[in-house]
């Protein structure tokens, strides 16, 4: 089923191609937004997602293989989009990679990935798109955070110093655009069973000799009082709010969708 609130406008979703940015480019496409499709993975699977997001939500869709942490790809991908679609209406910064390891074992170039991915690459595509946003008078940028943004966890130096960094960002962009139609904002998931939170729990599951299940509820215990996952199709709702003209006052905030993780 398509709604049209977002009929006529142009999503660019960093890190579809799963998880989190799949689902959230899902939900917007539903809403009528035609979708740019970026992230890594199987050519053929790509092409099927297109054609599924394309067919049940009567958009069009394209895809580009920037490595976020390649500034001139990212521009490349920005240079295509408007070539497409005459420009970017919502963006959405949601690539991002994760490494846990203490900080005298970080190995320098994952910090430096992490960093390039989950920061850097939303200064890239930020300031791509804004003079085209200032000028519709227009627009919706939506950072994915996550509860690291807010609070830290050991062995992750690198995602929650990204995470806090992206948050301070979305204030800066929000106060710079205040007085436009541009919004924008951050959101801040807590845990979501993704590949990226798989290889956690199956990291857990190895060293502490338990099951797949078991590592699952210990790491929701720990951390999110729910103890259930939160879900794409949820992010995905939220964003759809964020980019309504309801949430058009919603400036700079950093929301938390997180099972109560960060109300403790
Ligand atoms: P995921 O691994 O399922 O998806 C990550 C996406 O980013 C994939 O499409 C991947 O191809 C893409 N990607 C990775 N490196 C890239 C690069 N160099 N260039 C372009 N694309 C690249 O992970 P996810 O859990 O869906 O994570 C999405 C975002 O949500 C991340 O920013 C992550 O930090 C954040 N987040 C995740 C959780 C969680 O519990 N899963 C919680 C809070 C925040």
């Amino acid at each position: 089923m398509q709604n049209t609130s977002l009929q006529g406008k142009t999503a660019l979703v960093t890190g579809s191609t799963s998880g989190i940015g799949l689902g959230i480019a899902r939900a917007l496409a539903q809403q009528g937004a035609h979708i740019v499709l970026n992230g890594f993975g199987d050519t053929a699977e790509i092409k099927a997602l297109q054609t599924t997001i394309e067919k049940d939500f009567n958009v069009k869709t394209i895809y580009h293989n920037a490595d976020m942490s390649k500034p001139e790809e990212i521009v490349a991908m920005m240079q295509a989009t408007s070539d497409k679609f005459g420009g970017v209406d919502i963006l959405v910064n949601n690539a991002g990679i994760q490494h846990v390891a203490n900080i005298e074992d970080f190995p320098v170039e994952k910090w430096d990935a992490i960093i390039a991915i989950n920061l850097t690459s939303a200064f890239h595509t930020t300031r791509l798109a804004l003079p085209a946003m200032k000028q519709k008078n227009w627009g919706r940028i939506i950072n994915i955070a996550s509860a690291h943004g807010l609070v830290g966890s050991a062995q992750k130096s690198a995602y929650v110093a990204a995470k806090h960094g992206i948050v301070g960002f979305t204030k800066v962009t929000a106060l710079e655009t205040a007085q436009t139609g541009v919004t924008c904002n951050a959101i801040c998931p807590g845990w979501v069973l993704t590949p990226l939170v798989q290889k956690q729990v199956d990291a857990r599951a190895a060293n502490e000799g338990i099951s797949n299940d078991d590592a699952k509820k210990g790491l929701l215990a720990e951390k999110q009082p729910s103890g259930e996952f939160v879900t794409p199709e949820q992010l995905g709702t939220l964003a759809v709010f964020l980019c309504s003209e309801g949430a058009s006052q919603v400036r700079g905030v950093a929301w938390s969708m997180d099972g109560g993780w960060t109300a403790q």
